[in-house]
């Protein structure tokens, strides 16, 4: 079994998780322990007791723990990107890509706890001078979904340990194997103190609920589905924690009538089903302008038609299978209804049998659908895109924004007039201009508005803002 890792040491428990691989349903990944309450406690107490001895620490100490953790990462990028390829089912050059980013993230926060400072300002009263300066929240509760599974841990723990939090990280139940393989990283080369960092595997309910309600947890930062993250948030606002939540999306892109074809229709099919449609950037709606409407829609279909589904590990495959059994039955409920409300099913959508038993579904595309649909207004997380035909760029910018969600949106258009008009007037926190709405860089802020997000943005050197406490101090000398 492969254990949590509490106050630096590893330990098993009384529940297993059997890892099971997407692509191939026969093949355990690996058999997980499954933590309770009771570990989760105890690493709550081992990442208290240990933020002292952390503190202690110089920056460029920290630095270079972090740094080392990066490099492993790094060099450890072909094993580590076969094994998310083998737990989620992400095509192997994009859970290399990811692993790659995990370990980028890891190295820039290095340097970001070298690099982060306070201010000095004179005082409105004579004599008094005005320090700011930021201080770490404390213990850091992590609770990570699936679908980036070291991406996302990555750029959670990384700023936690640069501005000087301790950790208890809780991945999701499904990909276990990403998060123990990092813990195990950070054990082997980050030489930090015992407790800083923990790492409690096992279910929402009981691991999930225990950081969450535990009063020596000072901050959560959650990703994950907007109806967790709605629950996290009244748990944490009752008991006056600190709180940040990236949840879901209906990312839209817009192509307008003078966008390069083929250039929106790569965009398109990138942002809308690669990792299987499967990220919260996803470009789920495509809001077409009608003048170049019909001949995207036959050369979407063409390309739709043309993705190759199959196992995440072969080498030919574009489209990888859906992770779970639980989310292939969503992603279905979501085409029929869809079929039933009339919208006209252009590709896909249809279950593939293939050599190894595993979750296979071809990118399904939807033409002929409004905006006020259930497929255009929820989140259906799979390889299902919608067309939705705009009069002109005013009616497809309202279309884009029409949504409760505000996390990435994009436009395809050769005029900078209309480019620079929509980055804004999109409602959503990230814009993108002739490229897919998901795939973005790890030194800048992400995040979304409206429904997607709360609280401060994650990445690059905003991350500070949520793991770090501001303090003003006044001095008459
Ligand atoms: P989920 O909400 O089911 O689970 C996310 C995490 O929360 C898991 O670790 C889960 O075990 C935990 N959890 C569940 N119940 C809990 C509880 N009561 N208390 C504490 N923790 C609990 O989400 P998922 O299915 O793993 O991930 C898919 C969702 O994540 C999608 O909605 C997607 O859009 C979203 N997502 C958002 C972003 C973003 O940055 N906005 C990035 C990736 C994924």
């Amino acid at each position: 079994m492969n254990k949590n890792y509490i106050n630096g040491e590893w330990v098993g428990s009384s529940e297993v998780n059997r890892n099971l691989n997407p692509s191939d349903t026969g093949d355990i990944v690996g058999e997980y322990a499954r933590g309770d309450e009771a570990q989760t406690r105890e690493a709550i107490n081992a990442a208290d007791d240990a933020l002292e001895t952390w503190a202690t620490w110089t920056s460029e100490a920290r630095a270079d723990a972090l740094d080392r953790i990066g490099d492993r990462i790094l060099a450890d990028k072909q094993r580590l990107g076969e094994l998310l390829a083998r737990e989620e089912g992400k095509v192997l050059a994009e859970s290399i890509g990811e692993v790659t980013r995990a370990g980028r993230v890891f190295k820039f926060y290095g340097g970001e706890s070298l690099r982060f400072g306070g201010e000095f300002l004179p005082s409105v009263r004579p004599g008094v001078s005005v320090e700011v300066s930021r201080e770490p929240v404390g213990v850091v509760g992590i609770i990570t979904p699936w679908n980036f599974p070291i991406a996302i841990p990555a750029w959670k723990i990384a700023p936690a340990l640069a501005y000087g939090n301790c950790v208890v990280f809780k991945p999701a139940d499904l990909v276990p194997g990403c998060a123990w393989a990092l813990a195990s990283i950070i054990d082997e080369v980050g030489g930090l103190p015992k407790g800083v960092f923990n790492l409690i595997m096992g279910s929402g309910s009981k691991v999930g609920n225990a950081l969450v309600t535990s009063p020596k947890v000072s901050a959560i930062t959650f990703t994950g589905s907007s109806d967790t993250g709605m629950r996290i948030a009244a748990e944490c606002a009752a008991r006056g924690a600190k709180f940040q939540l990236e949840m879901g999306g209906k990312n839209p892109l817009v192509v307008l009538d003078d966008a390069d074809l083929e250039l929106a229709v790569s965009t398109a099919i990138n942002g809308a089903f690669f990792s299987t449609g499967q990220r919260c950037t996803s470009s789920s709606r495509l809001i077409v302008e009608k003048g170049i409407h019909d001949r995207f829609v036959e050369r979407m279909r063409e390309a739709t038609q043309a993705l190759k589904v199959g196992h995440a590990l072969a080498l030919d495959t574009q489209i990888g299978p859906v992770a779970s059994q639980i989310q292939l039955n969503q992603d279905i409920k979501y085409i029929e209804e869809a079929k039933e409300a009339g919208c006209r099913l252009e590709a896909g959508g249809e279950l593939l049998s293939l050599e190894t038993p595993g979750y296979y579904l071809t990118p399904a595309l939807f033409s002929q659908t409004r905006n006020e649909m259930p497929i255009n207004r929820e989140e259906v997380f799979g390889p299902v895109a919608t067309i939705i035909k705009a009069e002109d760029y005013e009616h497809a910018l309202a279309l884009a924004n029409d949504t409760i969600y505000g996390l990435s949106s994009g436009i395809c258009t050769k005029s900078l007039a209309r480019a620079a008009h929509f980055k804004r007037h999109s409602s959503a926190g990230m814009v993108m201009v002739n490229l897919p709405t998901a795939g973005v860089d790890y030194h800048v802020p992400f995040g979304g508005r409206k429904g997607s997000s709360y609280g401060p943005k994650e990445q690059g050197s905003y991350a500070k803002e949520f793991f770090t406490d501001v303090k003003t101090s006044y001095t008459l000398a």
